[in-house]
């Protein structure tokens, strides 16, 4: 395998973790193998329902109580996140890790037929939202003696394509992002790395590539030992990092 990291119960015993796009695809997958690594995942995503499904998941499988924050990253503003932070602080007195892995495809098109309106919504999800959020967690993050900021990147963040449009704008400042942090944080506990989950059987790579045979993809469970090295802290020494989930890709 590419990557030979094993998990086990007790990886991120009591590490508090906020995970974006909890409630489908990868960021489900991603919250509830936190969970069973002995993490308490504070569940963001915009549909109440799929939180609601992946918190019953969670309490079915053994792990602790999670928290659901239904929230659309398109609307919410920087006193959403500054409160979300308010109660983490009282609820759990710290944060240890967040995973940005929430993000829109956009339309893929010619760049000359980009509305103006569609760029700005997948600038605000995939970009603007992960600004709001590290400086309304940046104190919590802090009271954490050891945390861990995952932002999630696409091969089309580091080399753009024709017709990607936006998204790869958008997955190009999200390496920025982690990159300037990194940078400003590396001699203190906080971390900031991103992953490249490769190509991978969920909703949004069904979108982008509506002709290939989903069976011949990683499932999102197949790239979880990626999530949870960056969140546990046998890395420790790893910071504005990118980490590729798959070989190639
Ligand atoms: P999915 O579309 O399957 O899931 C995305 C999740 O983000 C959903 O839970 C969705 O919530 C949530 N979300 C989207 N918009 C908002 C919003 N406005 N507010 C709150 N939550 C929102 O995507 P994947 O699991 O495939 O992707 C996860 C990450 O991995 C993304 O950052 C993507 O760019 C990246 N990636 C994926 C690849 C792949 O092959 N799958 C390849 C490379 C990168 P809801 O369902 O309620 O709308």
């Amino acid at each position: 395998p590419h990557f030979s990291f094993e998990s086990h119960e007790k990886s991120l015993e009591n590490k508090v973790i906020l995970v974006t796009g909890a409630g489908d695809g990868i960021g489900k997958e991603a919250a509830i193998k936190y969970a069973k690594c002995g993490a308490r995942v504070i569940l963001l995503g915009k549909t109440t329902e799929k939180l609601e499904h992946v918190y019953d998941n969670i309490l079915e499988l053994g792990g602790k109580q999670p928290s659901i924050v239904p929230l659309d990253l398109s609307g919410a503003t920087l006193s959403h996140y500054e409160g979300l932070a308010d109660t983490i602080a009282s609820e759990y007195g710290r944060l240890d890790g967040i995973l940005f892995n929430a993000s829109i495809l956009g339309n893929l098109c010619p760049f000359g037929q980009i509305k103006e309106s569609e760029f700005d919504e997948v600038i605000q999800v995939n970009v603007k939202s992960q600004f709001l959020i590290v400086k309304a967690m940046l104190p919590i993050l802090k009271m954490s003696p050891a945390a861990s900021v995952v932002f999630t990147s696409s091969s089309v963040g580091s080399k753009g394509r024709a017709f990607w449009s936006t998204y790869s704008v958008s997955k190009f400042a999200t390496e920025g992002m982690m990159q300037t942090l990194a940078d400003e944080y590396k001699n203190s506990h906080i971390r900031f790395n991103s992953i490249n989950p490769g190509a991978t059987r969920t909703n949004m790579r069904a979108k982008a590539f509506p002709a290939e045979d989903p069976s011949e993809l990683k499932t999102p469970s197949q790239i979880m030992p990626t999530y949870v090295y960056l969140m546990d802290d046998v890395s420790r020494g790893i910071n504005g990092q990118l980490l590729h989930c798959q070989a190639g890709n």
